[in-house]
């Protein structure tokens, strides 16, 4: 069985990530959607808002699972015995940084990161700049799922 771990913090989920899930789908048996839990970073959405972004969009979809971690990814994937981090790329940054973080996880694990390129027209989405519009009070509807513009 096919198994991939999703990491993120969703905070709040976009359709830069649905665009990623859904275009994953196919290629996994399973794909865990899961949020990290980190107690130094503050958050715009409570833990429990983002699980529920998650699991209400996903809810008809029978290969999507949901759940929090701490700790490391590569440790957190063990214990699911999924043998995947799947990570989507927006350009050269994310390709730089997400580089050392799988070269790392490879090393450490033996776990493959998986990397899916952004949608034409999705790569300018990101939580950051979700949010600031959120917080300048600005349009940012076309940038998330219906879940979260109903919040
Ligand atoms: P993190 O804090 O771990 O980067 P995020 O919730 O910001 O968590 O992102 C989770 C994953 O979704 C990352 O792999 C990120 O690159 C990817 N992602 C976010 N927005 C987009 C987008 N617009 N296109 C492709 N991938 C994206």
């Amino acid at each position: 069985m096919k198994k991939a771990v999703f990491p993120g913090s969703f905070d709040p989920l976009t359709l830069g990530h649905t665009d990623i899930i859904d275009r994953a789908l196919p290629l996994f048996d399973e794909i865990i959607l899961a949020i990290g839990t980190n107690s130094s970073k503050k958050y715009m959405f409570t833990l429990e808002d983002r699980l529920h972004f998650l699991k209400e969009t996903y809810k008809n979809e029978p290969k999507v699972k949901v759940e929090t971690y701490k700790g490391l990814t590569v440790d957190f994937c063990k214990s699911q015995d999924a043998g995947f981090i799947l990570r989507g790329l927006r350009n050269g940054q994310d390709l730089e940084f997400e580089k050392a973080i799988g070269q790392t996880n490879y090393k450490m694990s033996g776990i493959e990161s998986v990397f899916l390129i952004s949608s034409s027209g999705k790569a300018h989405i990101s939580s950051t700049v979700v949010r600031d519009v959120m917080h300048h009070g600005g349009n940012y509807e076309f940038m998330v799922p219906d879940v979260v513009r109903k919040k």
